[in-house]
């Protein structure tokens, strides 16, 4: 089962070939890593399949093409950038909030505190939160209407080794959940832990695509 299909993808901005020909599928079930240093590429080109930065040529397809992108992107949950909660209010009145407004019923608020593990901070102000903490609730909030894919820009960045675990090890989870997975970073071990797919991108062409383990052997 195809989720995302993309072919020969590029963008240029006034001087940067950011993204050069990449092609990519993405098959339900996997946990894919892009991985590449900074500006290599890889912000770009979720941007593209998020239909928020648009593509100079080629060509993305979700689930098969069976419905228009809008539509597609309703099953996609992603965090491309520090995610914006109230700070005064609590964490399970910010998720309420979202569920508010994607129509989606407020049981789910629990089960995803839960999964993140910060039910017992439900009631907490999101501002007493540490970075990882708020990084937990921005997954639990992406994740609240069960979407097929969830799609990670650089998870850990800023985060202390804690906090990096723990991330890790949520994202693990929600893989063996069977969530399908996409995450950009320029982290060889954060790739190395939690990806079983990678595309290695550097000025935005891609220097390997294939499995984690067969990446590690070729080093
Ligand atoms: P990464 O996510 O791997 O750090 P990006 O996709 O953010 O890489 O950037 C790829 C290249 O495109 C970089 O050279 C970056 O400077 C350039 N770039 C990104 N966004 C823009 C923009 N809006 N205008 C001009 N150049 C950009
Ligand atoms: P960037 O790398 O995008 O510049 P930083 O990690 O430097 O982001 O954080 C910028 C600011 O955003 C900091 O004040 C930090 O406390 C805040 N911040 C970081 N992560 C989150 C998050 N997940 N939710 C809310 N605020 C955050």
């Amino acid at each position: 089962e195809t989720i995302l299909k993309i072919s020969n993808l590029h963008k240029k901005y006034k001087n940067v070939h950011a993204v050069n020909n990449v092609s990519l599928e993405i098959h339900k079930g996997n946990v894919y890593g892009i991985l590449g240093p900074n500006g290599s590429g890889k912000s770009t080109t979720l941007g593209i399949v998020l239909n928020v930065v648009n593509k100079t040529s080629g060509d993305f397809e979700w689930f098969d093409g069976k419905s228009s992108t809008h539509d597609a992107l309703k099953k996609v949950g992603a965090i491309i950038e520090r995610p914006n909660f109230y700070p005064y209010m609590t964490a399970g009145e910010n998720l309420k909030l979202v569920c508010k407004i994607k129509d989606i019923p407020f049981t789910k608020i629990n089960e995803k505190l839960e999964l993140v593990g910060l039910l017992d901070r439900k009631d907490s102000k999101f501002k007493t939160f540490s970075l990882g903490m708020k990084q937990r609730l921005a997954i639990a909030s992406a994740l609240l209407n069960d979407p097929e894919i969830l799609i990670l820009d650089e998870p850990t960045n800023g985060l202390d080794p804690q906090g990096i675990r723990q991330i890790r090890d949520l994202i693990n989870l929600i893989a063996q959940q069977g969530t399908t997975i996409l995450l950009a970073s320029h982290l060889l071990d954060e790739v190395e832990k939690v990806c079983s797919h990678v595309i290695v991108l550097r000025y935005g062409v891609t220097l390997y695509q294939g499995t984690v383990d067969g990446m590690l052997a070729n080093e």
